[in-house]
C-alpha cells in the first residue's frame, strides 16, 4: 500500500508529489490519517531556506490533527485512558523527547534539545511518513495521542499542537493569575491565542501590540482591552508610555514576546512591572543579537523565561479551552484558505504574502 506525500528535495525549490510505501505498523505505535494540515510561519522559514533542515529528501509541516488509521499491538486507549478505535478524530503533540539527556531525565522533556530528531529521518527511509504534509503520520511507539470530542472541528483542533499548545505552556510557566496584566508582543497566530488564553487565565488586562490594523482588530475579537499600534505610537518609549498609562504606571505583570524579532526584547522589558516576568517564545532563529540593559532585569527583580515546546498535560487542556470557548471566540477565523495536498506550492505562495490566517492543506 502507497501514500501521497509532498516532498522537500532540496530547500528553496517547488515540493514534489511522490507516492511512499506506508510503514508497517509496530506495537504501541499508531499510523494517523492526516485530515487537515497547516503552513506555519516555521515551515515557510523552513522552505524557503531561511532556516536549516538537516536532511532531504523530507516531508515538511507539523500543525496537523487526523483519524486513527492503524494500531500497533497493546494501543486500546488515548493518553487519557479514553478507549481509542480507528476512525476516530485525534490530536497529538509534533515533539517527541528523546528520554535519553539531561532535560529529560530530570523532568524538562519540553527542553529536550533532541525533540526534532525525527526530522533527520529522509522520507525514502521508513517509516518515511514523519511530516505533515501527506496522507499519512506515523507516531512512533508509545507518543501521547488524545481523542477530539465531535464538536470541534478539524479547523479549530489542526493548529493546537503548535501556536495553541505552546502560549498555554509558555502563560502557565510564568503564572498568570487572578487581575493580572498581560501584554503580548505581536498578534500573529501565537499572539492572538495568547490573547484569549491569558484572558481565560483570569487576566484582567489583555494589551496587543502589533504593525497592522486588521491583526490588532483580529485580536479585540479574542478578548484584548486595549491595542497598542505601531503606526500611531511609533517608538519603544511611546509604547512603553502607553502600558505604564494603562497599568497606573506599574507596567504589566506578564509580557510575552510573540513577535519573533530581537529588536522588541529591550521594549518587552521595560514594560514587566517590578517582579513580573517575560515570557520568549517568538525569537526562534538562532544567531540574531538583541541590545538589552541588564540592570533593568536586577534592579526591578524581573524573571525572563523561554518557552520552545510543551509538556503533554497542555494537549487535552488545550481541547477543553476550546471546547468552551467556542462560541465565545471566533476560532473560525484563524484558517482562511485550504488547499488540496497537490497543490501545495500554490498554497504555499499563497501563505508567503504574509496573510492574517493560515493556509491549510487537505491530504
Ligand atoms: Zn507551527
Ligand atoms: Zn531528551
Amino acid at each position: 500500500m502507497k501514500g501521497k506525500a509532498a516532498v522537500l528535495t532540496a530547500q528553496g525549490s517547488p515540493m514534489e508529489i511522490w507516492e511512499l510505501p506506508v510503514p508497517d505498523v509496530e506495537p504501541w505505535a499508531v499510523l494517523i490519517k492526516v485530515s487537515l494540515a497547516n503552513i506555519c510561519g516555521s515551515d515557510l522559514h523552513y522552505w524557503r531556506g531561511e532556516a536549516p533542515w538537516r536532511v532531504v529528501p523530507a516531508i515538511m509541516g507539523h500543525e496537523m490533527t487526523g483519524t486513527v488509521f492503524r494500531m500497533g499491538q497493546g494501543v486500546s486507549t488515548d493518553s487519557m485512558g479514553q478507549p481509542l478505535s480507528e476512525g476516530d478524530r485525534v490530536v497529538y503533540p509534533y515533539f517527541f523527547p528523546c528520554d535519553r539527556c539531561f532535560a529529560c531525565t530530570h523532568g524538562n522533556r519540553a527542553a529536550c534539545p533532541n525533540t526534532l530528531i525525527r526530522r533527520a529521518i529522509p522520507c525514502d527511509q521508513p517509516p518515511h511518513f514523519v511530516g505533515a504534509y501527506a496522507e499519512y503520520f506515523y507516531l512512533p511507539p508509545r507518543h501521547y495521542i488524545f481523542k477530539v470530542p465531535d464538536d470541534l472541528s478539524d479547523e479549530m483542533v489542526s493548529p493546537l499542537n503548535c501556536a495553541l499548545c505552546e502560549v498555554l505552556y509558555g502563560l502557565d510557566r510564568v503564572g498568570v493569575s487572578l487581575g493580572d496584566t498581560v501584554v503580548i508582543q505581536g498578534a500573529g497566530g501565537l499572539g492572538i491565542y495568547a490573547t484569549a488564553v491569558a484572558r481565560e487565565m483570569g487576566a484582567t488586562q489583555v494589551i496587543v501590540i502589533d504593525r497592522y490594523p486588521e491583526r490588532l482588530e483580529l485580536a479585540k475579537a479574542f478578548g484584548a482591552d486595549h491595542t497598542i499600534s505601531m503606526e500611531e505610537y511609533t517608538t519603544p518609549r511611546e509604547r512603553t508610555g502607553r502600558v505604564r498609562e494603562l497599568t497606573g504606571g506599574r507596567g504589566a505583570d506578564v509580557v510575552a514576546e510573540l513577535a519573533g524579532f530581537p529588536e522588541v526584547l529591550s521594549e518587552g522589558i521595560n514594560m514587566v512591572s517590578v517582579a513580573g516576568s517575560y515570557l520568549l517564545i517568538g525569537n526562534i532563529s538562532r544567531g540574531l543579537k538583541a541590545e538589552i540593559d541588564p540592570s533593568l532585569i536586577v534592579a526591578a527583580s524581573r524573571k525572563l523565561v523561554g518557552v520552545i515546546t510543551y509538556d503533554p498535560w497542555v494537549v487535552p487542556r488545550a481541547l477543553d479551552f476550546l471546547k468552551r470557548n467556542k462560541e465565545k471566540y471566533p476560532f473560525h477565523r484563524l484558517i482562511s484558505h485550504k488547499f488540496p495536498l497537490d497543490q501545495i506550492n500554490e498554497a504555499f505562495a499563497f501563505a508567503a504574502e504574509g496573510r492574517l490566517s493560515r493556509a491549510a492543506l487537505v491530504p
